[in-house]
């Protein structure tokens, strides 16, 4: 893909987002354009974003081809993004229109910056000062060099704009004209760090020479969690700023940012910019664009911000890179860990992979000499592991509505007795799993979904997790009428919350359960109140799993370790494996130690035994045997084509004729299983079921597919999803 330049009324193509699945021919406008330009252009009778993508195949007569109406003023579309839309949908079998709207996310992309009024600070000295004016002139002054609009500047200094109004009279504040999308504050990568360990040290000395190649690695950064990887990924995206390219680091949970934010400003003396799906039309805008201006040095984000076009991408940090979410499971089924090292190969950048518990296919790209390893040993500064032990359940003989055991609550009481914190971990919302009829025995399931429906006390409604359906918990059973008998069975965190007050009546206990906090902000506010010191005992789903650091935590209570154990997911050894590590890594991250107690009705499973005897490596080396000899991921490929439906009969009579014609697969050695339910059987009333595919780790897997597909007429009110390595199998 050359960059080209194409003068007024010359031919060329246009990708739209327009799912028309090709690049449409137009004509240069008057002052001609270039490849990778963002343009309008007449669709019918509207008229629809698109990017420049080449010469135009010449399939119509240039008589009557239309040009194009108008150059949006924003950067180009770097040569190196094209190509990545184009591998990654080759990839997941997406078509470019498709991808291309993943990297146009930024609403009201066409509309041209407009001007606002922005403000400073001026040359002068107001002659009259007051106590207001001095507080705008402070903010201004604690912010140097930051520009505010009018609105943002009174809210800061808690004014009213006539007090600011009156200072641009008298010369102390500058208003000036400025386009609205402003670049973000500059980072400073040469402010002093926190001095390093001597194993911190040397990873970030790696990392900060293989930025400075210039060229693409990988790089899996394992250690255990509070042992520094933070500190040390800073360094390279230090690096990778004094060199002029921009960083990204991807985070797996939105309610992590805001520990990460407060952590860069401490190192670079200003935040860097933020990606997710809650910010504003204008934020988004104001990112993408500067993303591409090369006025945001820093992204920090959640997936989708690995289709920004930036300017010069240098790295790409993944934290928690064994985390599920980096999986996206509707629209383009991308993985965003494969897709890092995917564009980070293309733009010439780094990738570092970060986690305590990475997942099989990092370690095993590791062992194979394709990633780079770095591996920190100890804790950072006295903190230690935390010790681990079992709690054999079998001999405890609870009643069937209590979970905590007389051990996990003594030990727990001793710690909150010296100003220690608690964590009791269940990884399942709600208040019970299961609603059970006492008089019939029937479990109140979702309409929709082939899901039971969980109790939330808090709400007073039985919840699908599936399709979030809800309904008032009923008084009657529905299916036998007798009333008065239903129950809840089975523990969630708010029955545990509970149990736990009855236990510890003067304990202050705090439940963390995405599901309770109505925002991201609301939750933070609870992360940072625990942080500080103010709960006893946190009860949490796996949301307290993910990275947050509560200095005075020193012991974990997991359950039910057993819940992940269950089904016949090819990956639960390695989900529970993870999951618990990571729980149990929240325990002693500052000068305390740690314990973590393990409930468990099977301590000699190997999982159990290898989470609590540490030898990790043993682990995944006997993970990969297993996954070796199955010739599954990674050492194996799969697909899955997931068809859903209303109609039940009608979806399984098609995948059944797929199955059948599977010649294009059986050509490169592929096999076809199923179909089978899919392991989400029905979502909002339609049926889903699944075609499995597994071929050998080199066969041309996305090329048989599509042959295979394509002669194919997908019936009416039937849908089809090609999922690339699939999460379950
Ligand atoms: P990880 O990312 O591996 O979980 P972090 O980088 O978050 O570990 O470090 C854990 C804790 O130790 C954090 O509170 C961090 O500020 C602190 N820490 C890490 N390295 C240093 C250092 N070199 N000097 C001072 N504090 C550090
Ligand atoms: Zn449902």
């Amino acid at each position: 893909m050359d960059d080209e330049h194409f003068p007024e009324g010359a031919r060329l193509g246009v990708l739209t987002t327009e799912p028309l699945g090709r690049v449409l021919d137009y004509l240069a406008p008057p002052g001609g354009c270039g490849t990778g330009d963002f343009v309008e252009v007449p669709l019918g009778p509207r008229r629809v974003l698109g990017v420049v993508w080449g010469p135009g195949d010449g399939q119509f007569d240039a008589a009557r081809l239309r040009p194009v109406a108008r150059v949006l003023d924003c950067a180009p579309m770097r040569d190196e993004l094209r190509q990545f839309l184009t591998r990654a949908g080759e990839y997941t079998l997406t078509p470019l229109p498709q991808m291309l709207r993943l990297a146009t996310r930024a609403p009201g992309l066409g509309a041209p910056p407009s001007l606002r009024r922005i403000y400073r600070l001026g040359p002068d000295q107001p002659a009259r000062m007051t106590d207001a004016r001095a507080r705008v002139l402070a903010v201004l002054r604690d912010y140097g060099g930051l520009a505010f609009t009018l609105s943002e500047l009174a809210e800061a200094a808690g004014v009213t704009p006539s007090v600011i109004h009156g200072l641009v009279k008298a010369g102390a504040v500058a208003e000036e004209e400025a386009p609205r999308d402003l670049p973000y504050p500059r980072l400073h990568p040469d402010l002093p760090g926190k001095p390093l360990a001597a194993d911190q040290a040397e990873a970030a000395a790696a990392l900060c020479a293989a930025v400075a190649s210039g060229r693409y690695g990988t790089t899996l950064l394992k250690g255990v969690t509070g042992s520094g990887k933070t500190e040390v990924y800073l360094e390279a995206v230090a690096e990778t700023l004094r060199r002029g390219r921009q960083a990204l680091v991807l985070l797996p949970e939105i309610a992590l940012t805001a520990e990460f934010l407060n952590r860069v400003e401490a190192r670079f003396g200003a935040r860097p910019a933020e990606w997710h799906s809650g910010a504003t039309v204008t934020e988004r805008r104001r990112l993408w664009r500067m993303v591409g201006e090369g006025g945001a040095q820093l992204v920090v984000g959640a997936r989708s911000a690995l289709f920004l076009p930036y300017r010069d991408l240098g790295l790409v940090v993944v934290d928690e890179e064994h985390d599920t979410s980096y999986k996206q499971d509707e629209g383009v089924l991308y993985n965003a860990r494969d897709m890092a090292v995917l564009r980070a190969s293309l733009c010439g950048a780094q990738v570092v992979l970060a986690s305590a518990t990475p997942s099989l296919e990092s370690w095993a790209n590791a062992e194979a000499g394709k990633y780079a390893r770095l591996t920190l040993g100890a804790r950072f500064g006295s903190a230690t592991l935390p010790e681990m032990r079992a709690i054999d359940m079998r001999d405890v003989g609870l009643p069937g509505d209590r979970w905590i055991s007389p051990e996990l609550a003594t030990a727990a009481k001793a710690r909150i007795a010296v100003g220690e914190q608690v964590l009791f971990f269940l990884n399942r919302r709600g208040y019970a799993p299961v609603t059970i009829c006492r008089a019939c025995g029937h479990q109140i399931g979702c309409d929709d979904c082939d899901a039971r429906m969980v109790e939330h006390r808090f709400q007073k409604r039985l919840v699908c997790h599936q399709c979030g359906a809800s309904k008032p918990v009923p008084q009657a059973c529905p299916a036998c009428g007798v009333e008065g008998r239903l129950a809840p069975v089975g523990p969630g965190v708010e029955r545990l919350a509970e149990e736990t007050a009855a236990l510890f009546p003067d304990a202050r206990v705090a439940v963390l359960s995405s599901d309770l906090f109505g925002s991201a902000r609301a939750l933070k506010a609870q992360i940072e109140a625990i942080a500080e010191g103010g709960a006893d005992i946190i009860i949490g789903t796996q949301l307290v799993a993910k990275g947050h650091n509560f200095p005075l935590l020193t012991l974990v209570g997991v359950i039910d370790a057993d819940l992940g154990l269950q089904g016949s997911d090819l990956r639960a050894a390695e989900r529970t494996f993870q999951l618990m590590r990571q729980v149990a890594g929240r325990a002693g991250r500052a000068e305390r130690s740690g314990l973590a107690l393990l409930q468990t009705y099977q301590p000699e499973h190997p999982v159990i035994r290898a989470i609590l005897g540490g030898d990790e490596e043993a682990f995944w080396r006997a993970e990969a045997e297993l996954r070796r000899a199955a010739g599954v991921p990674p050492f194996g490929r799969m697909a899955g084509v997931i068809l859903s439906s209303t109609d039940l009969q009608e979806v399984f009579t098609f995948a059944e004729a797929l199955a059948r014609q599977d010649g294009p697969l059986r050509a490169i050695g592929a096999q076809v299983f199923g179909p089978a339910p899919a392991p989400i059987a029905r979502v909002r009333g339609r049926h889903r079921v699944r075609l499995l595919i597994k071929a050998e780790k080199a066969a041309p897997l996305q090329a048989a597919i599509t042959r295979w597909l394509s002669p194919f007429k997908v019936p009416n009110g039937v849908r089809l999803a090609v999922d690339i390595d699939p999460q379950t199998f």
